[in-house]
């Protein structure tokens, strides 16, 4: 029950303290009215207050800005126009302050969309608020037809001007404290005496030429836009209030540059360029701000981003160690198994060998073919290991490049006459071509190996026909072909052949020993080490061409 009391208490407090802060700061500006009509003010600070206090205390405030309105009015005009503007007067802030909560939460100063919206919702408030006004006297006498559009202007631009300077004062106290005490520096002092006497200068009595005819307000500026800079919403508010008091009472003393004949004339030009220079330094400011938040955003999100990336990095390294250690340890198992088989194969391929000749003893055509088959598969075992090893020589980088130069045309001829009874066996017709002899530096024994790769697999695949290793240069790079007629290869297999352990399937699959890593290894050698490509034509059924193309000199 006390609490409800004491909430109730509270609210009249907020109310009572609204009425009676709206009718002084009506009172304060009582000199300001225009000729026409003792009711109507060049500034009208009320209607600021009334939107300050909606955003203070919320809806619920509005008895009080009736209050003020009503008991200020009636110390201007009759008791039922008086009751009209008072409603007109309590509507406007009203309607002002739902259109801005209808926009969103966010703070006049922090956007730049919040701040246009605010200067939207409060020129609709001052249409409200004139509009009610200006009917109020018209409907009742207390004002000539005549006057009637020159007085809105002037009620309008009061109350617009009265809601551009002393709204944002409060909302500015709000967000900004730190920046309002930091004003009543030196440095902030001293912006704020500069800006006065510059209003004063070109306001006031102390203009010592005429300034009527020059177009010298923008003097303004660089006080104005050093305090906003330094002293952010605080300075700017601060200041537009100092130099439209300043401007308002200099005008209608008769000092300034925009004097005219007729004084109402000279307030209605002041106001709309107080009210316009309102409009663009609040404006600065929501830009100020707003590029200072998405400024630290971007500062958070660098950071943010920094961290990531730190931590990424530090999980990459940790794996790459962890990978490098998995290699180091393949390399050596590598070498270490390639070595244990490699003695016993040789021992099988090497006595096998000698068995074949017969010299330990006279052997039945049985223990021959048996024996045939002994050799050929440590000889295919061997080969296969040696593969693998140079395979992952070559993915370490441990593979030795050894460049010399040599005949092409030599090398080409010693491949061949390895293979000659091969050839001879399969009943394949051998065939070099090569026009003139090319000298190359490069890896020898790896390009022998390399064509060696596609010369035993034409012998391999074919079984009729003939073999043929041709040779050209082509600028800078030598372009070596191994054709053959045999089986060939299905488009579709193609590209999967220099692929590791791919072996097509065909008859010749099962004669023909191997594990499909020749042509993995030659493509890894071509490109990799000898800085060269490897391609294939081949149709199914009418044979291969199997080439790479080189530079000439590594
Ligand atoms: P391998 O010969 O040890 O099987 P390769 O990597 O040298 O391994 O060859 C891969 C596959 O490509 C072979 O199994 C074969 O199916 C196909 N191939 C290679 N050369 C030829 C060719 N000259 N004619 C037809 N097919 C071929």
């Amino acid at each position: 029950m006390s609490n409800r009391f004491y909430s109730i208490m509270q609210s009249i407090v907020k109310m009572m303290l609204t009425a009676v802060i709206y009718f002084i700061s009506a009172k304060m500006v009582a000199p300001l009215s225009l000729v026409e009509s003792g009711s109507v003010f060049a500034i009208w600070p009320p209607t600021g207050i009334a939107l300050a206090s909606l955003f203070l205390f919320g809806y619920r405030i509005w008895p009080g800005i009736f209050i003020g309105a009503f008991a200020l009015n009636m110390t201007l005009t009759p008791l039922f126009p008086s009751v009209q503007i008072a409603i007109t007067n309590t509507l406007g802030p009203l309607f002002g302050f739902w259109l801005l909560q209808q926009y969103s939460s966010k703070n006049i100063f922090d956007t730049t969309k919040a701040m246009v919206f605010f200067f939207l919702s409060i020129i609709l408030a001052s249409v409200i608020t004139a509009s009610g006004g200006i009917f109020a006297l018209w409907s009742h006498g207390l004002l000539p037809q005549s006057a009637v559009v020159h007085v809105w202007l002037g009620w309008f631009l009061g109350d617009l001007i009265g809601f551009l300077l002393i709204t944002p004062i409060l909302v500015s106290v709000r967000i900004e404290p730190s920046f309002m005490l930091r004003l009543f520096s030196v440095e902030g002092l001293l912006m704020l005496t500069m800006l006065f006497l510059t209003s004063l200068i070109l306001f006031g009595p102390l203009a010592f030429f005429d300034l009527v005819n020059y177009p010298v307000v923008y003097f303004l500026l660089p006080p104005l836009i050093w305090g906003t800079l330094r002293f952010g919403s605080a300075a700017a508010v601060i200041s537009l209030l100092v130099v439209a008091f300043v401007s308002i009472y200099g005008t209608i003393m008769g000092y300034g540059p925009f004097l005219r004949n007729d004084p109402n004339q000279s307030l209605l030009l002041l106001q709309s360029f107080n009210g316009m220079f309102a409009i663009t330094i609040l404006l600065m400011v929501s830009i100020f701000r707003e590029r200072e938040f998405v400024q630290a955003e971007l500062r958070e999100y660098k950071n943010g981003l920094e961290y990531l990336v730190d931590n990424r990095t530090r999980e990459l390294a940790d794996a790459n160690k962890k990978l490098q250690e998995l290699d180091r340890l393949k390399t050596l198992f590598i070498a270490s198994m390639s070595h244990e088989l490699r003695t016993p194969l040789n021992a099988i391929i090497g006595f096998s060998g000698v068995l074949k000749t017969e010299m330990a003893g006279p052997l039945n055509d049985k223990q021959k073919e048996q024996l045939e088959r002994i050799h050929k598969a440590g000889e295919n075992l061997l080969s296969m290991i040696v593969d693998v090893i140079d395979i992952s020589k070559l993915e370490s980088g441990s593979l030795p490049f050894i460049a010399e130069k040599f005949s092409l045309k030599a090398l080409l001829e010693e491949l061949i006459a390895e293979r000659r009874e091969k050839f001879r066996n399969k009943g394949l017709e051998e065939c070099l071509l090569i026009d003139e002899d090319i000298y190359l530096n490069t890896d020898r024994s790896r390009l022998k190996q390399s064509i060696g790769n596609y010369l035993s697999n034409a012998l391999k695949f074919s079984e009729k026909g003939s073999v043929t290793v041709s040779a050209r240069r082509i600028d800078h790079r030598v372009e070596i072909e191994v054709s053959d007629e045999g089986i060939g290869i299905e488009n579709s297999d193609i590209e999967k052949i220099f692929k590791p352990f791919e072996r097509l399937e065909s008859r010749l699959k099962v004669i023909s020993g191997g594990a499909g890593l020749g042509l993995y290894l030659t493509k890894k050698i071509v490109t990799e080490l000898m800085g060269g490509e490897v391609y294939v034509k081949s149709l199914l059924g009418n044979g291969s061409t199997f080439g790479l193309r080189i530079p000439i000199k590594v």
